[in-house]
């Protein structure tokens, strides 16, 4: 029920519009199916997505011989899930330490997450340690100090303008010795010099690399769910620097837009991991597609 507040001008975007196709039509025709599109895309699901979710849904009406528009809904609602599907959603922190380095542009809610993160991993009884790699920004470190006071987690910092990945090499050498469980990694996300970013993300690779080989790695990105298509855009650019694992889509308590969230999973093929619907530490929720879907539609 949590998660259908927090979704509340998404769920009013969508669903008023589409019950309204549902009861208001006695036929399945062309019509019905481009009212559906239509509500789909101004749902920031995106066209390619749309596009592929009214195919899978006009194969299940003709396969199970559907005659009343109403009956569309639970197939629409199966429709989008099925797109949403992606190859690999394992994000349980496995038992082995593990390194997550999250990327993120400044106003994403990048510091906000990894502080919530640390929170609720902490609350689960795993030993956190928050690494202030975002050097870029003044305020970024203290900002995450907060947090991790809040959260109740060691933090290693760096001062401004220093080398993240030496921040990095000292986060891993406290994780290393204090036997943390997650070490989470924040960096700077300096999109529009692309070969900088690659070159930074590749340094505090190889540290992590060399210092903890048998560590499990995940790599985060955070976007700001408000951007709408412009937040795909952006997790495909970081794509191209980084072997992302996973997405944190943030915001989502204050937008329409949280359709983008279809849109990414399925297009994409990157699983979103945690969803921020709040700015309160317990705001940020793990991310499963059923439960998203259902939240919009049920
Ligand atoms: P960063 O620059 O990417 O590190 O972004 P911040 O973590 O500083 O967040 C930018 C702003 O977004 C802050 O005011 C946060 O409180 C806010 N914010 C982050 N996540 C959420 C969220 O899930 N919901 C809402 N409403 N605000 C958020």
């Amino acid at each position: 029920r949590r998660l259908a507040e927090g979704l509340t001008k998404t769920r009013n975007n969508i669903v008023s519009g589409m019950d309204a196709i549902f009861s208001g039509f006695s036929d399945i025709d062309d019509d019905f199916y481009d009212e559906i599109e239509e509500i789909l895309v101004m749902g920031d699901i995106g066209i390619n997505a749309t596009t592929a979710i009214i195919a899978n849904l006009k194969q299940k009406v003709k396969e199970q011989h559907i005659k009343n528009p109403q009956e569309c809904k639970e197939l629409l609602i199966n429709s989008i899930k099925e797109q949403m599907q992606v190859g690999e959603t394992a994000y349980e922190f496995e038992h082995r330490t593990s390194v997550v380095l999250v990327i993120g542009v400044n106003g994403v809610g990048k510091t906000t997450s990894v502080g919530k993160l640390a929170g609720k991993l902490k609350d689960q009884g795993r030993k956190v340690i928050l690494a202030a790699a975002d050097t870029f920004r003044a305020a970024a470190g203290e900002q995450l100090t907060e947090w991790a006071n809040r959260a109740g987690v060691e933090i290693i910092g760096g001062s401004e303008g220093a080398d993240p990945a030496s921040v990095v090499y000292d986060a891993v050498c406290a994780a290393k010795a204090r036997k943390a469980d997650v070490l989470l990694i924040d960096t700077a996300g300096r999109l529009h010099n692309k070969k900088n970013l690659m070159e930074e993300l590749k340094k505090i690779d190889r540290i992590i690399e060399r210092e903890f080989p048998d560590a499990y790695r995940e790599t985060l990105v955070v976007l700001d769910g408000t951007t709408g298509q412009n937040a795909l855009e952006q997790a495909r650019q970081f794509g191209e620097v980084a072997d992302l694992t996973g997405i944190i889509l943030t915001k989502l308590d204050g937008t329409a837009k949280g359709g983008i969230a279809v849109a990414i999973q399925s297009e994409l093929n990157i699983p979103v991991k945690y969803i921020g619907v709040g700015e309160h530490i317990d705001d940020l929720q793990k991310f499963d597609a059923d439960t998203f879907v259902n939240a919009l539609f049920l």
